[in-house]
Formats: C-alpha cells, sequence, structure tokens
C-alpha cells in the first residue's frame, strides 16, 4: 500500500492528503529550525545524564521512607544540570502542575506578604491557589495578598505598572510563561528575562518563579537561564517525555528549592524522605526523549496554523510566528466546527479512538467544554489533544503529539471531518 492509501485507510480522503502536502512543502525549514533546537537539547540532556553518571542502578524501587534513594537524588541533579539551577525537586510525590506550583508559592510566601503577578491573570487552577476566587486553604486565607498589573492592549509588559505595584510587602512575583487558555501572545525567555532584570532592578532580593508549564524544550534557554529563582513545570507535559505517568518538577536557588522540598513532606524531613516506588524508569527515559517529543508537538502545531490559516481561519500563533510553548488556538467560529475538530483529534488516537467527544459542564468554566484526548496518560496533554470552551470565538486549543506523524494524522482527520460537514472548503 502507498502512503495516501495508508491515509485513505485511516479516514482521510486523497483531496485532504493532498491539500496537507501542499502545505508541507512550504514549511521545511520551519521544520529543521525545530529539529536544531531538538538536536541541542538532546546534547543538554545527554551530557547532564552523563555527567551524572546515571546507572541501572538509579532505576531500582524504594520504599517506605525512602531514605539514600540513589535514582531520586541522581534524577534531580540531572534536571538541577538541564536547567542551570543549584537545586531540584523531582517528584512523583507532586501530583500535577498546579501542585508543584502551589508548593513553591506557599512555601515562599509567610504571612504579609505579598504575591505580585505583572503578566495579568494567572492559569484558572492558581485562581484559587492564590484565592482569587474564595477557596479553602489558598494563600489568602494564611494572610498572603495578591496582586495584579495587566499587560498592555497590545501584549506588552506595563512597566510603569509593575513598578508602581511593587512594595515593602512584595516577596514572590509569578510569572506565566505560556499564554494557556488566555489569548494574550506567549512570552519568550528573552522577554521573561527581561521582566526578571526589571524587577530585580526595582528591589533586589525579590524572589521571582516562573510556570513553565508547555515551554520545557521548546527553545535552547529555559527561564532557569535567565534569572528566574524557581522554574516549575508538570510531568505529564513536556519534559515527561510523555513517558512518565504522574510528578512535577521545580528547579532553583538551593534557598527556595529547599523550603519546597519542607512543604512537599514536612519541616525538618524535606528532600529525604518519598520513595520513588518504581517509577523512576519511566521518568528517566521520558527525559530523554521530551526534546525529540517537544519537537514533533511543535510541528504539529506549525502545520495546523498553517493548514487552518490558509483557510480562513484565525490562528494564535499565527503561521509565520515565533513559537514559545507547544499549545496552537484556532478559531473556528462555530460549535459545529469546534465539534468536527475535536472528532478528528479522536478519530486519530491511538486509544479511544471510537469515542465521540461532546460538550459538557465542566466545575470552574463559564460555559461548556468539549475535549479530545485519547492518551496512554489520562490527561496528559503531551500526547495529541485538544479542547475549548463552547463560546466566542469558538476556539480549539490543539497541543501535543508524541510524534509529528500522530500529531500529523490528527490534524489532516480534523481537517476531513470540517470538509465533511461543509465546514471548511479545500
Ligand atoms: C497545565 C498548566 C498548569 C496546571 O497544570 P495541571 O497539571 O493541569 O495542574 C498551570 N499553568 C499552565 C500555564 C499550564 O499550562
Amino acid at each position: 500500500m502507498k502512503l495516501d492509501e495508508m491515509y485513505l485507510s485511516l479516514g482521510v480522503s486523497p483531496a485532504v492528503y493532498q491539500y496537507g502536502e501542499n502545505v508541507l512543502k512550504a514549511l521545511r525549514e520551519r521544520f529543521d529550525a525545530v529539529d536544531a533546537v531538538a538536536e541541542y537539547n538532546q546534547a543538554k540532556v545527554l551530557g547532564a545524564m552523563q555527567k551524572n553518571r546515571v546507572s541501572a542502578a538509579c532505576f531500582a524501587a524504594t520504599t517506605g521512607y525512602g531514605y539514600d534513594d540513589m535514582g531520586r537524588e541522581t534524577l534531580e541533579k540531572v534536571y538541577a544540570d538541564i536547567f542551570h539551577t543549584e537545586a531540584a525537586l523531582v517528584r512523583p510525590q507532586i501530583t500535577c502542575g498546579t501542585h508543584a506550583l502551589a508548593v513553591a508559592l506557599s512555601a515562599n510566601l509567610l504571612p504579609g506578604d505579598e504575591l505580585l503577578s505583572p503578566v495579568g491573570a494567572p492559569y484558572d487552577t492558581l485562581e484559587e491557589v492564590i484565592g482569587i476566587r474564595p477557596s479553602k486553604c489558598s494563600l489568602k486565607e494564611y494572610g498572603v495578598s495578591y496582586r495584579q498589573v495587566d499587560l498592555l492592549p497590545n501584549g506588552g509588559f506595563d512597566w510603569d505598572g509593575i513598578r508602581a505595584a511593587i512594595n515593602d510587602k512584595t516577596k514572590l512575583v509569578t510569572i506565566q510563561r505560556s499564554k494557556g487558555y488566555a489569548t494574550r501572545p506567549t512570552f519568550s525567555v528573552r522577554q521573561i528575562g527581561e521582566l526578571i532584570s526589571f524587577i530585580k532592578s526595582v528591589k533586589p532580593g525579590l524572589n521571582v518563579m516562573v510556570d513553565n508549564c508547555y515551554g520545557e524544550f521548546v527553545d535552547t534557554i529555559e527561564p532557569s537561564d535567565v534569572g528566574a529563582d524557581m522554574t516549575v513545570g508538570s510531568l505529564i507535559k513536556n519534559p515527561g517525555g510523555g513517558l512518565a505517568p504522574i510528578g512535577g518538577y521545580i528547579v532553583g536557588t538551593e534557598a527556595c528549592v529547599s523550603r519546597c522540598a519542607f512543604r512537599l513532606s514536612a519541616p525538618g524531613l524535606g528532600q529525604e524522605v518519598g520513595a520513588n516506588l518504581g517509577i523512576l524508569p519511566a521518568f528517566y527515559q521520558g527525559l530523554f526523549l521530551a526534546p525529540t517529543v517537544v519537537a514533533g508537538a511543535l510541528k504539529g502545531a506549525i502545520f495546523a496554523a498553517n493548514i487552518y490559516e490558509k483557510l480562513g481561519f484565525r490562528v494564535v500563533p499565527n503561521a509565520t510566528e515565533p513559537r514559545h510553548d507547544i499549545i496552537q488556538a484556532v478559531e473556528l467560529r462555530s460549535p459545529e466546527a469546534m465539534s468536527a475538530f475535536c472528532h478528528g483529534i479522536q478519530a486519530a488516537a491511538p486509544v479511544d479512538s471510537y469515542v465521540l467527544p461532546e460538550p459538557w459542564a465542566m466545575p470552574g468554566y463559564d460555559a461548556e467544554v468539549i475535549m479530545a484526548a485519547g492518551a496512554f496518560v489520562q490527561g496528559s496533554s503531551i500526547e495529541l489533544s485538544a479542547d475549548g470552551p463552547i463560546r466566542e470565538p469558538y476556539a480549539v486549543y490543539f497541543q501535543g503529539g508524541l510524534t509529528w506523524y500522530h500529531a500529523k494524522l490528527g490534524i489532516l482527520l480534523s481537517l476531513q471531518k470540517l470538509v465533511e460537514k461543509g465546514l471548511a472548503t479545500i
């Protein structure tokens, strides 16, 4: 069977397949640039593993308290070397990205301190962590106040507003790299570096935390390379490489990270406890694969942007601009088109491909949400997935793909479903 016939057997018509091939022809240089970053990051990861003498002994399971867990300690040194930080906390006991961020914040803020976000509202789930929306055990309940400076209408930093917001109480600054589900642009690591320098010039000694979710390995440098005191993320996104079944990481200064360890376990115990329960092979191997996996996801995002922009839909980022995370938004302009797109992504999945996603009311959202995900790890968004709230401008957020070829099939099938419904014309 020829390749186009293989695609036909998976549900992609010859016309849609050819449309995709034509779009792809123009993307060679973009893909080469993505591969160059992946090659650099592969070397970075390998170098860190070699320097720290990763061996089969690192993969052994520990139980109980997990004292003297060599595999855990070595992995944390590997992370610290990749991110060029003094310390790292990489644990399956960190249950998700929100948990990692909550640990980093609550460990480094005391009653009377103020937290500042100079980049507008944080990710949805952090609103309850901070207490922007009232919530049990929020930072607000513990006497930590919060201040926010919104971005300027053009998406830039409000330098004067930020200077004015920093006061005697300001202790920690939180910067979210990725746009998440907002419509602002994602920041480059360089932009984040400029912001950190500015903040530290206004008040030296302030700590800065960066929410690095979806950003790892997209560039050759990370927020920790440009002055972040803590860089935080989820292992079921980029750095887990699709293999980590749970977990989060915090890398940064010894002073900040050790406090995170005491918060995560208990004062006095800190980083010395936390059995790995046999999960470390997936953490190591996932990290080893992460640069290539991220490259595949980026190619999928670029491909989707180019396909859908050409068809007349607004895409963020647009077809040509540089990328600083793996998320691609496509404004489909109708609920029907959102459903068709998600049906295509779902139909391409290795798991649950026969399921038809439907919009449902999700806690915390003011509109119904539709989600397509056929993942090996529940909720893993480094695996090919798409979701979005059913409201104007009817945008789906598309991300992931453990391999470029899977991402490609997902996008072709999304287009196929739109074409079949008469919602896009090729
Ligand atoms: C995914 C994400 C989070 C939260 O991570 P969970 O693992 O879903 O808890 C926080 N911030 C950003 C920018 C994210 O993309």
